[in-house]
C-alpha cells in the first residue's frame, strides 16, 4: 500500500462558522414559553368528590371552569392558613408567600360539572341556604405555548430545509454559512510544511516529463536568475496523457521540490448550478494563490472547463462554462510575470481544449505523459513494491513484462491487490502468483467460479478460445499469447490474453493478422460444430471497428487510396452529414465487408489445416480450464518468428553487458 497518499490539507477557515446560536435562542424561547404557561402555581390534581368535601367545609373561595373542560379550584386564604390538609399547596411554588391558586384542578366537562353541582345543592340544600352558592366563573383560555409552536414549527422546518439545501450546493463544511462561500474557490492547499511531501523520488519513469518540469521548479526557486536576464517565467504548464499516468503525482512533486504552496482542485469544482459561480471561484483561487506566491495552482481535468467554446451545439446552456473559461483566461493574462504563480493543468483530452487556452502566455508548455514502457513499468513497480513484504525471489522484470498497457495507477493497484490476495491466503509474504492473480483480476474482473455452465457450453467456449489461441500462434504478426482461460470472469465467459507488442507503428500485415486472430474464435465454432453462436459479439465489434479504421482513417485500402476522413480538430464531431458522397459510402461498406470476410475465411482455412492440434488444445483447456504458452509450445512447437520484445531484450542484454564491462561497480539501487 502506498504511504504517500494526500498530505493533510490545511482546512480553509470559513466565515461565521457558527449559526448554532440560532438554534440555542429558539430552544430557550420554547422552554420559556412552556415555563410561563405553568409557572402561575403549584396545582394539585383532584376530583369532584374531594372538591365537594372542600366545598361543604366552606373552604372553597371560587371555581373557574376553563375551556369547558378543566375545573380550577381556589381555596380561601383562611382555610389555607389554618387547615393542615392544605399544607402541601399553601406555599407558592417559587418564592415566599401564600399560593394564590388555583390550588386544585380536575378534568370534567362543564355540563357534567353543572349537573353535579346542582345535585350537590339539592342534597345539601340546607347548608347552601345558609352559606350561599359557590362562585363559578366560566372562562376560555388559550394555551399560547401550543399556539405559538403551531406556527413556529413549520417555519423552523422551512428554515432547516433551506439551510440544508444551501449547504448541499455549497458543498461540505459546517452548518449554515455555505451560501456566503459559494463563490469561494474550494482548492485544497498543500503547504510546504506538510510532512508527507511528494518529491521526484516518488515519481518513477517519466524521464522526459520530469526534465521539462524541473525547469519550472528552478523558476520557482530562483526566479531572479531568469528575471535578471529579462526572461519571463512561464505561466502555464499543461500535462496531457491517459488517466492514471501520474500527472497529478508529477504536479505534486513539482510543488514538493520547489517547496511552495500547492493549490489543487478539479475542473469540475468550478461548475455549479448558479450562474457566475465558476468565474467567481476562479477569481478567488487566483487571489489566494497570489497572496501566497510563489505558488502553484493545479487544475485537474481541466477539460471540464477548458473544452473548446461553441462546440457543444446540442447541449445549449453552457454559457456558464464559457464564462468560467473566460475568467480563467483573463486571470492568466492578468497576473504579471513577477507574481510567480504557475498554473499547471492536467487533462487526458488535450485535443478538445480550447485553442485560446494553449496560446502563448497561457498554457504555453505542453508536456505529454504516455503510458509507461517496459523499463518505466519496472521502475514504477519498484516504487510501489517498496512498501510490501515480498518474496525475496520475486522477479520485478517479469512483473513489468506481464503488464503491458498498464498505467502507473494500474500498477499501484496491482501491488495493493496482490498484497490483499496474499493476506487472504494467510501468507507471510507476497509471491509471484499473488501478483499474477492481481493482474488477472484487474484485467478481467472477479472470477465467477460458481456461475453455472453446461458441459456443452463449456465445450463451445473452449473451442472458441482455442480458435483464438491457435490462429494467433500460427500467424507471424499476431500478438504472442500469455494464457487462455475458460473461467468466467467479469462479463466474459472465457478469454485469451496476449502480450501486445508495444509498437509505435503498425503495418497492414499486423492489422490483418490481428483481425484474423480475433475472428479465430468464431471460425473455430464453425469448423468444429458447423454452427456459430452469439458468443463472438465483442470480437465482431472489435474487428468491425478495426476494419473501418483501416479503410476510413489510416488510408490502408487500395480502392479508396490515400484518403482519411479523420478530423483531429474534432470540429465535425456533431455533424450528421458524412464528409463523403453516397457512392464513396457504398465503396467503404463493400471494402469493410470484403476485408472482414477474407480474414474470416483465412482463419477458417488455418483451423481446418490444423484441426488435430485444435482438438488437442481444446481438450487441454476443458481439462485444466487455464493453459499457458508452454502448453501451446508442447502442441505446436516453438514459433519460428522472433517477437519485437525478443529483439529488444537482445539489444538491451548486449548494451547492459557493455555497461557492466565499462563500470564494474554497477549499482542496482535507484
Ligand atoms: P493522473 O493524474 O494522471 O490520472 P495520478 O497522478 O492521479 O494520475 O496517479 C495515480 C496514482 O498512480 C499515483 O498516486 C501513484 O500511486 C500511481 N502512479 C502513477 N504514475 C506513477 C509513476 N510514474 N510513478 C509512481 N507512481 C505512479
Ligand atoms: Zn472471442
Amino acid at each position: 500500500m502506498s504511504k504517500k497518499t494526500n498530505p493533510k490539507p490545511s482546512t480553509p477557515t470559513r466565515l461565521g462558522g457558527g449559526y448554532n446560536w440560532i438554534y440555542l435562542v429558539i430552544f430557550i424561547g420554547l422552554i420559556g414559553l412552556q415555563f410561563a404557561a405553568n409557572q402561575s402555581s403549584a396545582t394539585s390534581p383532584s376530583s369532584f368528590n374531594d372538591f365537594s368535601k372542600m366545598a361543604l367545609r366552606g373552604d372553597v373561595d371560587h371555581v373557574k371552569v376553563v375551556n369547558k373542560e378543566i375545573v380550577l379550584v381556589f381555596i380561601k386564604e383562611e382555610a389555607l392558613k389554618k387547615n393542615e390538609a392544605y399544607e402541601k399547596i399553601s406555599k407558592k411554588a417559587y418564592g415566599d408567600g401564600l399560593n394564590p391558586g388555583p390550588h386544585f384542578e380536575f378534568e370534567m366537562p362543564a355540563e357534567t360539572f353543572e349537573i353535579k353541582i346542582q345535585r350537590l345543592y339539592e342534597i345539601h340544600a340546607d347548608w347552601y341556604k345558609s352559606n350561599g352558592e359557590l362562585a363559578i366563573e366560566y372562562k376560555e383560555e388559550k394555551n399560547y405555548a401550543l399556539e405559538v409552536l403551531g406556527w413556529i414549527l413549520p417555519l423552523l422546518l422551512f428554515a432547516g430545509l433551506w439551510f440544508f439545501l444551501m449547504r448541499r450546493m455549497g458543498g461540505g463544511g459546517g452548518p449554515g454559512g455555505q451560501i456566503f462561500n459559494i463563490g469561494k474557490s474550494r482548492a485544497q492547499e498543500f503547504d510546504n510544511n506538510t510532512e508527507a511531501k511528494i518529491t521526484f523520488k516518488d515519481v518513477a519513469g517519466m524521464e522526459g516529463a520530469k526534465e521539462e518540469v524541473l525547469e519550472v521548479v528552478d523558476f520557482l526557486r530562483n526566479p531572479k536568475k531568469y528575471t535578471d536576464l529579462g526572461g519571463k517565467i512561464p505561466k502555464g504548464v499543461l500535462l496531457s496523457g491517459p488517466p492514471g499516468t501520474g500527472k497529478t503525482l508529477l504536479a505534486k512533486a513539482v510543488a514538493g521540490e520547489a517547496m511552495v504552496p500547492f493549490f489543487s482542485l478539479s475542473g469540475s469544482d468550478f461548475v455549479e448550478m448558479f450562474v457566475g459561480v465558476g468565474a467567481s471561484r476562479v477569481r478567488d483561487l487566483f487571489k489566494q494563490a497570489k497572496d501566497k506566491s510563489p505558488s502553484i495552482i493545479f487544475i485537474d481535468e481541466i477539460d471540464a472547463i477548458g473544452r473548446a467554446r461553441g462546440r457543444n451545439a446540442f447541449s445549449g446552456g453552457n454559457d456558464e462554462r464559457e464564462n468560467t473559461l473566460n475568467q480563467l483566461l483573463t486571470e492568466m493574462d492578468g497576473f504579471g510575470t513577477n507574481e510567480q504563480v504557475i498554473v499547471m493543468g492536467a487533462t487526458n483530452r488535450a485535443d478538445i481544449l480550447d485553442r485560446a487556452l494553449m496560446r502563448a502566455g497561457r498554457f504555453d508548455r505542453i508536456i505529454y505523459v504516455d503510458l509507461p514502457e517496459l523499463k518505466e513499468r519496472k521502475e514504477i513497480f519498484q516504487v510501489h513494491l517498496g512498501n510490501l513484504k515480498l518474496d525475496p525471489g520475486l522477479d520485478v522484470d517479469f512483473l513489468a513484462r506481464q503488464t503491458p498497457g498498464f498505467s502507473g495507477a494500474d500498477i499501484a493497484n496491482v501491488c495493493n491487490e496482490a498484497a490483499l490476495i496474499a493476506a487472504r491466503k494467510e501468507k507471510k509474504q507476497v509471491e509471484k502468483q499473488d501478483f499474477l492473480d492481481a493482474v488477472d483480476r484487474i484485467v478481467g474482473g472477479l472470477e465467477k467460479r460458481n456461475m453455472i455452465i453446461t458441459p456443452e457450453e463449456k465445450k463451445s467456449i473452449a473451442y472458441h478460445e482455442s480458435g483464438h489461441a491457435t490462429v494467433s500462434w500460427l500467424l507471424e504478426h499476431a500478438s504472442p499469447l500469455v494464457k487462455v482461460t475458460i473461467v468466467p470472469r467479469g462479463k466474459a465467459l472465457g478469454a485469451a490474453w496476449y502480450l501486445p507488442e508495444e509498437r509505435h507503428l503498425t503495418t497492414t500485415e499486423q492489422l490483418l493478422d490481428e483481425m484474423c486472430a480475433t475472428l479465430g474464435g468464431r471460425a473455430a465454432e464453425e469448423v468444429v460444430f458447423g454452427k456459430i453462436s452469439t458468443g463472438a459479439l465483442s470480437d465482431l465489434e472489435k474487428v468491425t471497428k478495426q476494419a473501418r479504421a483501416m479503410v476510413t482513417i489510416y488510408g490502408l485500402n487500395d480502392k479508396l487510396g490515400n484518403i482519411t476522413y479523420y478530423d483531429s480538430s474534432g470540429q465535425n464531431e456533431y455533424q450528421f452529414d458524412k464528409p463523403y458522397s453516397e457512392k464513396t459510402a457504398e465503396v467503404i461498406d463493400a471494402e469493410i465487408h470484403t476485408l472482414i470476410e477474407s480474414q474470416y475465411h483465412r482463419a477458417v482455412q488455418l483451423l481446418r489445416d490444423n484441426l488435430d492440434k485444435l482438438h488437442l488444445l481444446a481438450a487441454d483447456l476443458i481439462a485444466h480450464e487455464v493453459i499457458f504458452k508452454e502448453n501451446l509450445i508442447a502442441i505446436f512447437g516453438d514459433r519460428p518468428w522472433k517477437s519485437k520484445q525478443d529483439v529488444i531484450d537482445q539489444i538491451e542484454a548486449e548494451s547492459e553487458t557493455e555497461v557492466l564491462s565499462e563500470n564494474s561497480s554497477d549499482s542496482t539501487a535507484e
